[in-house]
Formats: C-alpha cells, sequence, structure tokens
C-alpha cells in the first residue's frame, strides 16, 4: 500500500524538486548509482570485474516523447559500449547494457525504438557482448516484447524480461523459454492495477516461484534478478534438481544491494551479474528504490526533517 502511494505521489513536480534539492538525496543517490559519465560506469565496472562479478549498465532515463532525447540516449549507449570494449571488459559478455525502450523512443512510435535498439545491438556485437531489454509500466511490455521478438532473428542473445507480478508472467515465460533465450525474472517494480497484476506481496512471491520452474525446467538462459534470500535458495535447489550447469543461468542484483551477498553467491562459482544505472537522471530510479524498502523511505524522510 505505501509502496503504491509512494510511486504515485512520485509523479508530483513539487515532490520530485523537494527530494531533488535535498542535501540528504546525494548520499543515497550515490550508493545505488555509479556516477554520472561513462567514464564513471566504466571504473565501476572494472571494480565489479575484479571482483568476479558480471554487469550490466543502465543509462538512467526513461520515457521520452522526444526524437532527439531518444536518439541522444541511443549514442550514449554506442559510445558506452565503445568505452567497455576498449577497455577489455566486454569479452564473453562480461559487461552488457540494460536498455529502457521507452528512453529510446518506444512511446513516440515503436518503428523509431525498433531502430534505435537494433543500433545498440549492432554497437554490442561490435564490442562482443549484448543487450537486455529491461520491462517498465504496462503499457510497455507487449511492444518491447514485439521488438525483442524480432530482432532476435538478428541478435539471438538480445534478452528481456518478464516481471512476475503480472497476472501473464508464467505465460510469457512459457512463450520465451526457448532454446538460448535470456530472460530475466523480476518481481516489478511498477504499480499496476488490479486487473493485471498481483498486488499482495504474497502472491507475487508465489508468481515468482511459478515462472521460476517454467524457466529453470526449459531450454533458456535464466537471469534471476531478486535480492530475496528465499528466492535465491528455491532457484540454488531447482539449479540442483534439474542439473543445469553453473554457467547456464545468472543472479541478478542491483548496484548498491546486497553486496556481500554477490560476493558470497560468486564465491560459490555462481553467475551473478550486478546492474549498474549511471547518469544524471535518476530520479524515477530513486523513488523506486526507496518505495521497496521502507525502512529506505524511513532513513531518507529522517534525513530530509533534520537537513529542512
Ligand atoms: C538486476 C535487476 C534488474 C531489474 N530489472 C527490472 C526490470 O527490468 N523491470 C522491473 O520492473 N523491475 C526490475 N527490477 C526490480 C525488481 O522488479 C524489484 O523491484 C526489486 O528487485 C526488489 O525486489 P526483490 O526481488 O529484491 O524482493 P523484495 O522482497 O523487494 O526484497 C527482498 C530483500 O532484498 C533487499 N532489498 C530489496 N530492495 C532493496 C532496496 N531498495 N534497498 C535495500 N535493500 C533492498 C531487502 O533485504 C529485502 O528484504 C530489477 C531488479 C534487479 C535485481
Amino acid at each position: 500500500m505505501l509502496r503504491r502511494v509512494l510511486l504515485a505521489a512520485a509523479a508530483s513536480p513539487r515532490l520530485r524538486q523537494l527530494i531533488t534539492d535535498a542535501p540528504a538525496t546525494r548520499a543515497i543517490v550515490d550508493s545505488y548509482v555509479a556516477g554520472e559519465t561513462a567514464p564513471d560506469a566504466v571504473r565501476v565496472t572494472r571494480a565489479l570485474r575484479a571482483a568476479g562479478l558480471l554487469v550490466s549498465l543502465d543509462y538512467l532515463g526513461e520515457d521520452t516523447r522526444d526524437p532527439a532525447q531518444a536518439a541522444a540516449v541511443t549514442e550514449e549507449y554506442v559510445h558506452l559500449l565503445g568505452q567497455l570494449g576498449a577497455a577489455g571488459l566486454t569479452h564473453g559478455g562480461a559487461a552488457e547494457v540494460s536498455v529502457k525502450p521507452t528512453a529510446v523512443g518506444l512511446f513516440l512510435d515503436a518503428g523509431t525504438a525498433a531502430g534505435n535498439i537494433a543500433r545498440i545491438c549492432a554497437a554490442a556485437a561490435e564490442a562482443g557482448t549484448m543487450v537486455t531489454l529491461d520491462a517498465e509500466e504496462y503499457a510497455a511490455i507487449e511492444p518491447t516484447l514485439q521488438i525483442a521478438a524480432k530482432l532476435r532473428a538478428e541478435h539471438p542473445d538480445l534478452g528481456c524480461v518478464v516481471q512476475a507480478c503480472l497476472r501473464r508472467a508464467e505465460a510469457d515465460c512459457r512463450a520465451l523459454a526457448a532454446h538460448g533465450v535470456r530472460v530475466r525474472l523480476c518481481k516489478g517494480a511498477y504499480s499496476e492495477p488490479d486487473a493485471v497484476a498481483f498486488t499482495a506481496r504474497r502472491d507475487v512471491d508465489r508468481s515468482f516461484g511459478r515462472c521460476l520452474r517454467v524457466l529453470m525446467n526449459g531450454p533458456g538462459y535464466p537471469m534471476l534478478a531478486t535480492h530475496d534470500p528465499r528466492l535465491i535458495q528455491i532457484a540454488g535447489s531447482l539449479a540442483l534438481l534439474t542439473g543445469r550447469a553453473p554457467d547456464s543461468f545468472e543472479y541478478q542484483m542491483l548496484y548498491g544491494i546486497r553486496p556481500a551477498e554477490q560476493r558470497r553467491l560468486a564465491n560459490t562459482g555462481a553467475r551473478v551479474r550486478v546492474y549498474v544505472p549511471y547518469g544524471g537522471d535518476w530520479y524515477a530510479y530513486l523513488v523506486r528504490r526507496l518505495a521497496e524498502r521502507p525502512a529506505n523511505l524511513a532513513f531518507f524522510l529522517r534525513s530530509l526533517g533534520r537537513n529542512s
């Protein structure tokens, strides 16, 4: 409930201004975001690689209605992939990129977004790595999956995401559980209505479990994006039961969240990828992270009170 209220309130321009200007915000942003520029992203990627972790980089920003902005985001990804390749960080997909389709024009028109994503995929292939398309609000889900299906003919390693909170999630997992297809499974970070989504935590977790079984039993490459200790344990047990080799799936977690658990899992021989956002447009990302954890929100509100 609190999560829904916060996600809705976050759209208010006044709240956005208050949060963006608060002195306490910087420290919290720094704990979740790698920095503002591509060199910041490369520096953090190098450190994570040195610790045995894989990386997916996200250039922050979403929902643009401006073609020039969509083109600029596309160019930033192309530039970043060049930098990562030159630094020797992309070998075998060690560092890949995550792209939000609405940041490259999905809500302008799907053709623009598909063209921009194809350009990023080509740059990724040249650098020896791949792309994953993030899942966003409900209106973006179907067009995103359609773009992924189309582009997979030329870029078979183009990954996509299933949000377990959606009622369609299990059916999507069955449709996507094909040979070699990379599918990230997460709970879902957007507030969606009851008609299309499970809204009780327990139901989302159950849906995650069902999707997990479909993906781990299938012939694809599951990417299990959760910090939830119980679901991570279930994933490990399913990997044993299904006889999956450690390199046939991966765990994924967000930069700054449960870093000790990221290293612990990697030390067991599992593939662990850290999702690393960078860039100046961090507001929407930060609000979703605060909404996920009441303790973060309480800490943030206390700091606001101290500094105002
Ligand atoms: C790699 C990755 C990629 C993602 N991509 C997408 C995407 O494309 N689309 C999408 O909708 N969502 C995406 N998400 C977000 C996801 O949907 C969830 O909102 C988020 O991961 C929190 O859910 P959880 O599974 O960690 O479980 P939760 O039940 O929320 O958390 C489990 C435990 O993790 C820790 N934790 C979780 N969140 C935080 C936090 N913010 N700060 C500190 N500790 C925390 C706490 O210990 C908590 O008890 C992604 C998540 C990851 C890890």
